[in-house]
């Protein structure tokens, strides 16, 4: 067994534990250990290094209190360099001490705990979605084939087949249009992207053709953060960016998803 495979079964013990304890933060005591929270960023204090340590602290709360988490050595780097204040966090296998100077309880976050994100603040997971505009981190996790023109008139604004009842074949105007499928670790919209849009998800993977580029983009998983407008459960990407060209992380996935049926 290599490193990274007793690393991961040593993360898959943790997320069992956490399952376990699940804890609300007035419910922590100083000895405590193998501590799971689910708690919102209330403030991040700068990274402090010593001789032979380094630690960085942040205050979290959730519905009954606030607490510190001290995040020591490299993991107060790696784990903390992305929060912002109001992200939704998790500690998993994290331990309790009173700190001697405040007498206050504390969670540390040690060698064998994890500190992950579990939502940052502005954004909203699908099942939050509220009619308008929202912001998704998701992944493309599918691209559909098929018909990828539709016409409208352009004065209704609807949707013909080839002439408007109304206006006739005046004002037909062709849109292109690209379905595709996101997911936010939890769940999957069908969602539609119209022309610009459109275009820019088919030079994610740009071929030759159309279905040349939706070929390529089935081949990976991609991570966006997506502006998406829902209007009546129908959903259109507005724009997206890019945010992890590789694969997604389907560790974190799984992590997220455990974390939600234990919350
Ligand atoms: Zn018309």
């Amino acid at each position: 067994m290599n490193a990274s495979s007793l690393q991961e079964e040593e993360k898959n013990k943790n997320i069992e534990n956490s399952e376990a304890i699940t804890k609300k933060i007035e419910q922590i005591n100083s000895k405590d250990k193998h501590i799971y929270i689910k708690a919102r960023v209330e403030k991040l204090f700068e990274l402090i290094q010593g001789n032979n340590f380094k630690m960085r602290k942040i205050i979290v709360s959730d519905n009954t209190g606030t607490i510190a988490v001290v995040i020591w050595n490299e993991k107060c780097i790696s784990l903390t360099e992305n929060l912002s204040e109001g992200d939704i966090i998790a500690v998993i296998n994290g331990y309790a001490r009173e700190n001697p100077l405040s007498k206050k309880v504390e969670i540390h976050v040690g060698k064998f705990s994890d500190l992950i994100l579990v939502k940052k603040s502005k954004e909203k997971t699908i099942s939050e979605m509220e009619e308008g505009l929202n912001l998704v981190d998701g992944y493309i996790t599918f691209v559909f084939r098929g018909e990828h023109t539709i016409k409208k008139c352009a004065i209704c604004k609807k949707k013909v087949n080839d002439s408007c009842e109304i206006h006739g074949n005046k004002a037909i105007e062709k849109h292109l249009i690209i379905k595709l499928i996101i997911n936010d670790g939890l769940n999957s919209i069908k969602v539609a992207a119209f022309d610009g849009i459109a275009e820019k998800l088919l030079s994610l993977r740009k071929g030759n053709s159309i279905d040349e580029s939706i070929l390529n983009l089935n081949k990976d998983i991609i991570e966006i953060e997506a502006q998406l407008i829902k209007n009546k459960d129908k959903y259109r990407l507005k724009n997206f960016s890019l945010l992890d060209e590789k694969s997604a992380n389907y560790y974190l996935e799984e992590i997220k998803h455990e974390l939600e049926k234990a919350a």
